[in-house]
């Protein structure tokens, strides 16, 4: 796998002090309004980052997950994402932290952010791993992210490429040559 990889982007070291950074306004944010979080996390991509990232916030918050379609096994998005599943907790009047992988196109966010206010929260919020502001088609914007990145298809971290390399502790790009290899 590691044969893979045509550059780091960012180190699991560099990765984990960030998150740090983060987590320390996200609580600043709640913390100084008493508030507990609903946290709602998009799967699979966010898994890896919303695992580190509850864990160094202090803020008291109950986790809740979505599932979104993805890309299938090719880099590109679809432009209308659909909501797999439902929720298993009470969105209303809650404070909504809603947490994804990265910010590409926007549509995804943006979908599950229209959903999830026309529950009623008290407030929403997002946070995102990364943004790619090149690539936005409708205007969405991050609360909170780690990485602003170019337009480059990345991995790990959770990040897939056909389902595969989520499990690297570091973001990279693969060599061109991956892409064209038969993964199944
Ligand atoms: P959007 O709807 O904003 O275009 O895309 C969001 C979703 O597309 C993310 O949750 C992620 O699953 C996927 N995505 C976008 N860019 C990348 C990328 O560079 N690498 C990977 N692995 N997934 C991406
Ligand atoms: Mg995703």
């Amino acid at each position: 796998m590691k044969s893979d990889i045509e550059h780091i982007l960012f180190t699991a070291e560099q990765i984990k002090a960030r998150n740090l950074e983060i987590a320390e306004e996200i609580d600043a944010f709640y913390t100084h309004r008493k508030k507990e979080i609903l946290l709602i996390t998009l799967l699979d991509g966010a898994i890896v980052f919303t695992a580190d990232l509850i864990r160094s916030l202090s803020v008291p918050l109950r986790l809740d997950c979505l599932r979104v379609s993805s890309y299938g096994d090719s880099t590109n998005p679809e432009t209308a994402p659909r909501i797999l599943g439902t929720l298993k907790s009470e969105v209303k009047n809650k404070h909504v932290l809603l947490v994804d992988d990265i910010l590409d196109t926007g549509n995804t966010m943006s979908r599950v952010y229209e959903e999830v206010v026309s529950k009623e929260p008290s407030s929403i919020k997002t946070c995102v791993f990364l943004d790619k502001p090149d690539r936005r088609q409708v205007d969405f914007h991050a609360d909170w992210f780690g990485f602003s990145i170019p337009d480059e298809f990345v991995v790990g971290y959770g990040l897939d490429y056909a389902g595969r390399y989520r499990q690297l502790p570091y973001l990279a790009t693969l060599k061109p040559a991956v892409y064209s290899q038969n993964l199944s």
